[in-house]
């Protein structure tokens, strides 16, 4: 502890003469009784002290929600011996414990065939959907969904007492809380990942034949966000090692509220209450950004409710819907029309909607734009080069909403499809890892790559001065929030919105301190949204049309002539962000 304060008080003499000028400013701040150490790191734990694990395995599972369940336990099964490693708790982390509708296509009862519900997903999505996954999902959901109802899935609003059964059943380890940074490469495949638990205070390094990131999407932690461990981890890891990553430009539809920009996602607290249900075919065109149309053109509050409802008052232009979604005066998600399951003993529209129509949880019947910083679940996250959720990295899988497979396009089409995409693609992920470890006979991670990510992982402890990652976080909610920037687009504020997020990820990310494990994730989780802000920003900016939740106000059309293409995202070999257009229904080459 003398120690430390010894180092300290070094670190704060050292600063304030290494400022110079600023030293002058600091002692006039500090006569005035404002605190002088507003910029310095005062490390609470000792960091040259910190131990480190190794731990082996075939397959390396990372994240606990429905993607990650399915991948254990299917690699498993298929006689691979697995890790489950989770930044939160198995059931009760990412986006999962507040789905509650889940899609199961039974071909038995539904009046659509497969071919039939692949065809009209397209037409809703504009082509942007790949169709080998969107007909993977329908084939494998009723599966999938039976499979959960023998684990209790149904019987419960709360999923780690179910995702536990089938986990424990096998034995699996799952080791919870600990934050993944890296993932590692020798010699062109994927060896592993390394990270660190906030409880043990332990650096910790996978050796593994096969890893399967199952990590989430992600956003910009904004206020009353249910989901605030998802920043983009999975697709920034994989991007720093030469994945290519998809889906920047799409954005996830969920608006704000018009008394603070950055809160939306109010009210899903009741989500917990529920109970999971199954949902049907049900195809739509729902976007969330035609709301935050209205509202730029004419102020807020709106009422919430879905397009074609009746609730928002008609402005000429906005998002694209095709003639066969338009749904005028629609009965909203949760009445008669049965899209989303009924709330257990409550009749009629969900509460969170006060009867106005909202889907349940949205809270209130304002709303007045923000953006969660997420695209359209499944659309956006590492690029597959065929349909086994193979990344373009030997050994590196994703599944669920770390796998930009375009399962349902850049929209969202269908509801309870999102949550049955993770499980499917989750157990093929899992039966793929598991056949490619097979062939692989031992991997090491080299003692230069583990010192060189040791110092990375670190590095925010160690550095004396800095700025915290929560001002940071801060500034880039400022930027990216607006509902001007990212749901209705124009290139002069991408432009300006970008000057400003390639001004933190030059001069910020490398000054992010961190004085304990709490902030030592913060800084990893900000330097992860900053990255991925500048892919949404380029890719927003690159793609000169409007196409689903991609909205330009400076190009409204959809231009089918040069953008039937997913724009695809890669590390160049001078380390600068390159882009790539793929075209539609085709599969990426390495
Ligand atoms: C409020 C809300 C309601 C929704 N309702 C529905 C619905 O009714 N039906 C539907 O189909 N979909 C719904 N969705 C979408 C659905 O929940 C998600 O698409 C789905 O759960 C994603 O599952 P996943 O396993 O891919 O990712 P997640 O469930 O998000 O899991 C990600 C996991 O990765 C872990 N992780 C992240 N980063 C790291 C890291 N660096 N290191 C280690 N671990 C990490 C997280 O802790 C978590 O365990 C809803 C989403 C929200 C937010």
């Amino acid at each position: 502890m003398k120690k430390q304060n010894k180092k300290q008080e070094m670190s704060r003499r050292k600063f304030i003469s290494l400022a110079g000028g600023a030293a002058a400013s600091l002692a006039a701040m500090s006569a005035i009784g404002m605190p002088v150490d507003w910029a310095l790191n005062n490390p609470e734990i000792d960091v040259d002290s910190l131990n480190t694990d190794k731990i082996k395995t075939d397959v390396l599972v990372i994240g606990s929600g429905m993607a990650g369940l399915f991948a254990a336990v299917k690699a498993h099964d298929a006689g691979a011996k697995v890790v489950m490693v989770s930044k939160g708790r198995l059931g009760a982390s990412g986006q999962t414990p507040f789905a509650k509708g889940i899609f199961a296509f039974d071909p038995e009862k539904e009046d659509l065939s497969l071919d039939e519900f692949v065809a009209k997903v397209s037409r809703s999505a504009l082509g942007t959907n790949n169709k080998a996954y969107t007909k993977q999902m329908a084939q494998h959901s009723l599966a999938r969904v039976n499979e959960l109802k023998e684990w209790g899935f149904f019987n419960s609003s709360l999923y780690n007492k179910s995702f536990s059964k089938p986990i424990e059943e096998r034995n699996i380890p799952v080791q919870e809380r600990i934050t993944i940074t890296h993932l590692i490469k020798e010699n062109g495949s994927v060896v592993g990942a390394a990270g660190f638990s906030i409880d043990t205070q332990k650096v910790l390094f996978y050796e593994a034949k096969s890893v399967i990131l199952c990590t989430g999407a992600g956003g910009f932690k904004p206020n009353g966000f249910p989901i605030c461990d998802l920043t983009h981890d999975g697709t920034i890891m994989a991007y720093n090692i030469g994945a290519k990553v998809t889906g920047k430009e799409w954005n996830d539809g969920h608006p704000g509220k018009s008394e603070n920009a950055a809160a939306c996602y109010d009210g899903w607290g009741d989500m917990f209450e529920q109970k999971p249900s199954t949902t049907g075919v049900e195809i739509r065109h729902d976007l969330g950004v035609d709301m935050n149309y209205v509202a730029y053109k004419n102020g807020s509050p709106l009422k919430m409710g879905p397009p074609g409802s009746g609730q928002q008052t008609d402005v000429s232009g906005g998002p694209y819907t095709p003639e066969e979604f338009t749904r005028q005066n629609a009965t909203p998600p949760g009445g008669k029309e049965g899209g989303r399951p009924p709330r257990e003993g409550k009749g009629g529209p969900p509460k969170g909607g006060k009867g106005d129509g909202a889907p349940p949880g949205m809270g209130g019947s304002i709303v007045g734009g923000s953006s969660a910083g997420m695209a359209i679940h499944k659309s956006e996250g590492l690029v597959p080069i065929n349909d086994q959720c193979e990344s373009t990295i030997p050994g590196l899988y994703a599944a669920g909403d770390a796998l930009g497979s375009y399962m349902a396009g850049a929209i969202y089409t269908q509801i309870g499809s999102s949550l049955a995409g993770s499980a499917v693609q989750g157990a093929v992920a899992g039966e793929a890892a598991a056949s490619y470890s097979k062939k692989i006979n031992t991997v090491t991670i080299s003692i230069s790559k583990l010192k060189e990510i040791e110092a990375e992982i670190l590095a925010p402890l160690k550095l004396e001065a800095g700025y915290s990652p929560a001002w940071v976080t801060q500034t880039l909610q400022g930027i990216m929030i607006p509902n001007f920037i990212i749901y209705i687009k124009k290139e002069n504020l991408l432009k300006a919105a970008l000057a400003y997020v390639e001004e933190l990820r030059d001069h910020h990310i490398p000054m992010l301190r961190a004085a304990n494990m709490h902030e030592l994730r913060l800084a990893h989780e900000t330097k992860n949204m900053i990255v991925s802000a500048e892919m949404k920003l380029k890719a927003s900016i690159m793609r000169t049309e409007s196409r689903c939740s991609h909205y330009r106000l400076d190009y409204p059309e959809v231009d089918t002539e040069n953008w039937e293409v997913w724009l695809n995202i890669f590390k160049g070999e001078d380390n600068t962000m390159q882009f790539e257009k793929q075209p539609f229904n085709t599969w990426a080459t390495t």
